[in-house]
């Protein structure tokens, strides 16, 4: 039976690149060594770090003023470093706020300085995205922080927020290169590997560089994008195999023709489930028409029994890992970039039987 993994994250990878990843791990090509045992400042690391640096801009048209880091500490420790880094003195920041992690972005801001709600979709349950008119935006912030795809409500901003001159900082874990980005849009965008990029333990950042000059001195080194920057992502240790499988990811998806391409088959794979869940009363989809998600599908069944029944049935049948998050409950197929298309209709064909036999 064939496993089909709709986990939200550590998520399903292609599986060329696992078995890349396998054949090196104990010899790395050209090295005598695996990569896990050497030196961050020998020469193949180095190279591996560079090429991973060139196919992530050479995947997403990255101009050249903007750096490219491989950081950790998650996408979590980004929603305090950014307010760290580009508040200014005396300045303040709006957030918008679409979801859990949008949310927790925002109190991790709030204790760095001074931040603001300019948008918020709670008071309907995160089933939206807010739309132009409902965003109250101040002009002289010094930036607006959004969460592109809001991974547990299975909500996503299909159209960015409006926001003039002031720098865009976006929140893209769980949608980073699922679809073509103009990344001269943003000021800063980071993402955690797990979901679409690779293996946990990396945080890519993208920073345009005039943001550098705004963090203060006074900031731990660590803490300070100067440092990373200046440092080619290798300050101090890096995590050398999660960049080198995002290197790997990277290189998939480009073999595979890039993110027009890759764009396509999200929409196509989202829209027969999304299909599936229009043409049921029993499937009640939580996202409204225009705000969903193309990454994370969620949906609920009558009642909660019939959820973890609904679970059940769809592990016995290789369907994994349906389980919505724990503090919203109900189903929630993540379908990130790696997902095949057949897994989505493996998932299709046994929501029509469950309701037939469960309805
Ligand atoms: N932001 C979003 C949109 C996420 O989905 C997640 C994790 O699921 C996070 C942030 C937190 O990421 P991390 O676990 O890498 O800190």
């Amino acid at each position: 039976m064939t496993t089909y993994n709709f986990a939200a994250g550590p998520a399903i990878l292609p599986a060329p690149v696992l078995q890349e990843a396998q054949e090196n791990l104990v010899t790395f090509p050209g090295s005598g060594m695996s990569l896990l045992e050497m030196s961050h400042r020998s020469k193949p690391v180095q190279d591996m770090i560079q090429a991973a640096e060139d196919d992530v801009r050479a995947l997403a048209g990255i101009p050249e003023n903007y750096h490219i880091l491989f950081l950790q500490g998650g996408a979590s420790l980004q929603f305090s470093m950014v307010p760290m880094n580009l508040l200014t003195p005396g300045g303040k920041a709006d957030h918008l706020i679409t979801g859990s992690f949008a949310n927790l972005a925002f109190k991790d801001a709030q204790k760095v300085g001074d931040v603001r709600v300019a948008g918020s979709s709670e008071n309907t349950n995160y089933d939206r995205i807010p739309t132009p008119d409902d965003l109250n935006l101040d002009p002289d912030a010094d930036y607006v922080h959004f969460t592109g795809n809001n991974t547990i409500y299975g909500t996503e901003w299909h159209v960015d927020p409006v926001v003039g001159n002031v720098p865009l900082v976006a929140d893209l874990s769980s949608n980073i290169f699922s679809k073509p980005i103009d990344v001269s849009k943003y000021g800063l965008i980071y993402a955690g590997a797990q979901k679409n990029l690779g293996a946990a333990g990396v945080t890519l950042v993208l920073l345009r560089d005039d943001l550098l000059s705004r963090s203060p001195d006074s900031l731990p080194l660590m803490l300070n994008y100067n440092t990373h920057a200046k440092g080619h992502s290798a300050y101090n240790t890096p995590p050398v195999f999660s960049i080198y499988i995002m290197g790997l990811v990277v290189k998939y998806i480009l073999k595979q023709g890039g993110l027009e391409k890759i764009g396509t088959q999200n929409a196509d794979k989202a829209r027969l489930l999304y299909n599936q869940l229009d043409s049921s009363e029993f499937f009640r989809g939580h996202a409204m028409q225009g705000s969903r998600s193309l990454m994370n599908v969620t949906f609920n069944l009558p009642s909660p029994e019939l959820e973890s029944k609904f679970t059940s049935d769809a592990t016995s049948e290789g369907l994994v890992e349906l389980k919505g998050h724990r503090s919203v409950g109900g189903i929630r197929a993540s379908i990130y970039n790696a997902f095949p298309k057949k897994g989505v209709e493996a998932l299709v064909s046994f929501m029509g039987e469950f309701e037939r036999t469960n309805g």
